[in-house]
């Protein structure tokens, strides 16, 4: 049987390739390889007693080619009601972002030039003024990425000295970022203050009074304490840091410049900012710029000007700046910011604060649409979550489309869906899969049509 296995060259010259004139030829001919390979093993192993005819053979071609060529990053559509969600690559940038990358990152940019003066300049002038505007800060550094922010601003003023944190605040964020190790790769000494659930004023006072100089916050980014629990609060921390002439770093994680989101606000709980930090005395403020800041990923520090000038001459500023694609979108982020503080052009603001009546109509039109003999559409109310480590505890009413086919398993709808071209990524809640509509963005809900119409 294996003598009759289509050789390459049948395989490509086969008709099935006219819909798919886009894939280049070397990829054609990997294509091929991989299939017949994969016919000789099955045939070696006994796992089939006759050889497809190889027309059959070019059109699994065809489909494996197909997916070689696509970039390994595409288009998600984004169901799960989870705002910032990792997997998913957090916050979707917004118009002014996209626009600035497009119109700038194909030519030469004044990265690193005075276009007045024509000498080397630093990388991100503008962008510290605009942060100053906004959250009435001295300085800011940027760096790639929140957990690279942490890590600069330890070794360049914490190395070889205690940093004391509260023990109900030695966080793993996710993808091995753990606190205490990060401490230890910096070169800083932990100096573990408080109980899991209840940390006091005295306890930091403590640490400080035998000899300590620099105190680290940290927000309880991804878990929330209830029960017996006992924070300090920054106003707190930075009046005790003053007093002690101690620094003060805060790593916020999220990205609430100023105003924090309504969601947050309604909750009940004291809401944390950039800029409520830097007004309580926290020198330097650290956060990413792809939580709720909406923009790209990076991390950002802002604070002191003394501070921000010892971290931005430490030999790692070099390993973790970011590049022009960043800084292009982070300027244009905090632009829209700066025009409009309730965050109305980006996605994400956009998304916490819509309300759970216009969901509703969203959701009703979609199932509307969805609805076929063998897909049963009913809109059912759920809840969103912010995501990403920024807002943890915190449900957002808001309505979605669950999904029952009458031949699949929610599990196979659910792979279906997530398989087509582009993508639809759901949540599967009692044997249902669910759309939260509050996730989608402008055009998604035709291809949650398109992909369900090709189940
Ligand atoms: C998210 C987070 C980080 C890590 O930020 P990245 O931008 O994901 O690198 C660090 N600290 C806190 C408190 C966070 O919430």
């Amino acid at each position: 049987m294996l003598r009759h296995l289509p050789s390459i060259d049948r395989l490509l010259g086969d008709p099935a390739w006219d819909d798919a004139p886009d894939v280049p030829h070397i990829v054609r001919k990997r294509a091929c390889r991989a299939v017949v390979e994969q016919l000789r093993g099955d045939v070696l192993a006994k796992r089939i007693d006759a050889l497809p005819d190889p027309s059959a053979v070019a059109a699994s071609a065809v489909a494996h080619a197909r997916e070689l060529a696509r970039p390994a990053l595409q288009r998600v559509v984004n169901g799960t009601g989870v705002i910032l969600h990792t997997n998913l690559g957090r916050a979707p940038l917004a118009a002014d972002a996209l626009a600035a990358i497009a119109s700038v990152a194909g030519r030469y940019t004044n990265l690193e030039m005075d276009l007045v003066s024509g000498v080397r300049d630093s990388r991100h002038g503008r962008l510290i003024d605009a942060f100053a505007r906004i959250i009435g800060c001295e300085d800011v550094v940027v760096a790639n990425n929140n957990a690279a922010a942490v890590f600069l601003a330890l070794c360049a003023v914490a190395a070889g000295q205690e940093v004391v944190v509260s023990r109900g605040e030695l966080v793993e964020i996710g993808g091995s970022f753990r606190m205490p190790a990060i401490m230890e790769a910096s070169g800083a000494q932990l100096r573990e203050v408080g109980a899991t659930n209840r940390t006091h004023l005295r306890d930091y006072e403590a640490a400080l009074t035998a000899g300590a100089r620099v105190v680290m916050k940290v927000h309880r980014s991804n878990f929330a304490q209830v029960g017996f629990t006992k924070e300090v609060s920054i106003e707190q921390l930075g009046a005790l840091c003053a007093e002690h002439d101690a620094l003060l770093l805060h790593d916020l994680g999220m990205g609430v410049l100023d105003r924090a989101p309504g969601v947050a606000r309604s909750s009940g709980k004291s809401v944390e900012s950039v800029r409520r930090s830097l007004d309580a005395g926290a020198h330097v403020v650290l956060f990413s710029g792809d939580k709720l800041l909406g923009g790209p990923q990076a991390g950002i520090l802002a604070g002191q000007a003394d501070v921000l000038t010892t971290i931005r001459k430490h030999p790692v500023m070099r390993l973790v700046r970011p590049g022009k694609l960043c800084l292009l979108a982070l300027e244009a982020t905090l632009l829209a910011w700066e025009r409009d503080p309730t965050g109305a052009s980006l996605p994400v603001a956009r998304m916490l604060a819509a309300s759970a009546d216009d969901l509703k109509l969203v959701a009703e039109a979609l199932a509307e649409q969805l609805r076929s003999p063998d897909l049963d559409a009913r809109v059912v109310p759920c809840e969103s979550t912010p995501g990403g480590g920024s807002l943890p505890g915190t449900g957002i009413p808001s309505w979605s489309v669950a999904l029952k086919h009458s031949r699949k398993s929610d599990a196979e709808l659910a792979a279906a869906l997530r398989t087509h071209q582009p993508s639809v990524v759901g949540r599967i809640e009692d044997g249902l899969v669910r759309i939260d509509v509050r996730t989608l963005l402008p055009g998604d809900a035709d291809v949650v049509v398109a992909a369900a119409a090709a189940v």
